[in-house]
């Protein structure tokens, strides 16, 4: 099977998780010949090279002016040339928030199946099968494809191997003419932090509405910067203003899925956890020995978050020395 990826970056910098569909989409095709990756943005060249040895033997660049601020019309017109160029039989990327925007707008466009968030995906043919979490994560729906000549799907970040190690990149330009668009993007304004995105990132420490305030926070970001964390909250804390919004994980928040997720005083909501359940290792810290996060949590610590935190913190210096 053919397959294209779509390649995101922002600020002109590649999203790795992006790497996570190129060698997925390897895996799916047999052979890098049959990868094509397309990647859009205002200066891409950096982004292209490090493509290389990735899975793909093509990578379609589509860059210019037009395209250094995302633009939903402008994107999805690059991807569809791109679709145009290579015809492939499915075409792949991220459960991202761009992904989300992406995917339904060129599947519409084209009539055809999508599947999005996946944790698992496999080829039956020229078909794809894929395994979705429904109901915040309470159940698990097999889905496929009928009567799509082009199948897109969207996979869930950090769940996915980015192994690929062979894949020329060989780079096409794509002249793509800006769409007649309704909308213009006249400013992006960056959040300021400079702590790897939620979504991104292998570790995350958490907090709840436990913490009481927004200083109480400071705990949490100490522990973060010994281990190279990146600092979430529940929406308790967001919404009593201890956490910013971007910091929310669950359902109404980002989804993650790192290797590590350190829950302090959150007490496990079907809501929280439909953001974190699949994390790799889960470590609960928590008064209360029947909060029900410790029913999916690798580690409990039945503890007083503000004692047992600090000494977290205070251990793990020692240990990295
Ligand atoms: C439609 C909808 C969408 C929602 N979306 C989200 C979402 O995206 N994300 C989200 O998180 N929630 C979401 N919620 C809210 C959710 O239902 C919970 O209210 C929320 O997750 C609770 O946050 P919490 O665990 O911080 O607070 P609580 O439920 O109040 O839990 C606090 C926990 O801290 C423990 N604790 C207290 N003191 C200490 C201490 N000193 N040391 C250690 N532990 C201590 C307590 O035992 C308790 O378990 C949503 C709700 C709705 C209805």
């Amino acid at each position: 099977m053919k397959v294209l990826v779509f390649i995101e970056q922002r600020e002109n910098k590649l999203k790795k998780a992006s790497l996570e569909a190129l060698s997925t989409a390897r895996k799916l095709a047999g052979s890098a010949a049959n990868v094509a990756a397309v990647v859009v943005g205002g200066s891409i060249d950096g982004i292209t090279a490090e493509l290389k040895n990735h899975g793909a033997d093509t990578v379609f660049a589509v860059s210019g002016a037009t395209f250094e601020n995302y633009n939903i019309f402008n994107y999805s017109s690059a991807v569809e040339q791109a679709i145009k160029s290579f015809s492939p039989t499915v075409v792949l990327g991220m459960a991202t928030p761009m992904g989300r925007d992406v995917f339904p707008r060129l599947a519409a466009r084209h009539n055809a199946g999508i599947a999005t968030d996946l944790i698992e995906l496999k080829a039956e043919g020229e078909t794809l099968v894929g395994l979705k979490p429904m109901y915040s994560g309470k159940a698990y729906a097999e889905v496929t494809f009928q009567n799509s000549s082009i199948q897109f799907a969207t996979l869930r970040p950090n769940v996915f191997k980015a192994d690929a190690s062979d894949g020329a990149a060989n780079v096409s330009k794509l002249e793509v003419a800006a769409a007649d668009s309704k909308l213009k993007t006249v400013e992006i304004r960056k959040d300021k932090s400079e702590k790897v995105d939620l979504t991104e990132a292998t570790i995350i420490i958490s907090g709840g509405r436990s913490l009481g305030s927004a200083d109480a926070f400071k705990i949490l970001n100490e522990a973060a910067d010994v281990i190279g964390a990146t600092v979430g909250a529940s929406r308790a804390a967001v919404d009593a203003g201890y956490a910013s919004h971007e910091m929310q994980v669950g359902q109404t928040g980002k989804t993650v899925n790192p290797n590590l997720y350190i829950a302090a005083g959150i007490s496990g909501s079907i809501q929280h956890m439909a953001g974190m359940r699949t994390s790799k290792v889960i470590v609960a810290i928590n008064t209360d020995p029947e909060a029900p996060i410790f029913k999916i949590a690798n580690y409990g610590i039945v503890a007083d978050l503000f004692q047992a935190v600090p000494l977290l913190t205070q251990k793990l210096k020692e240990l990295r020395g």
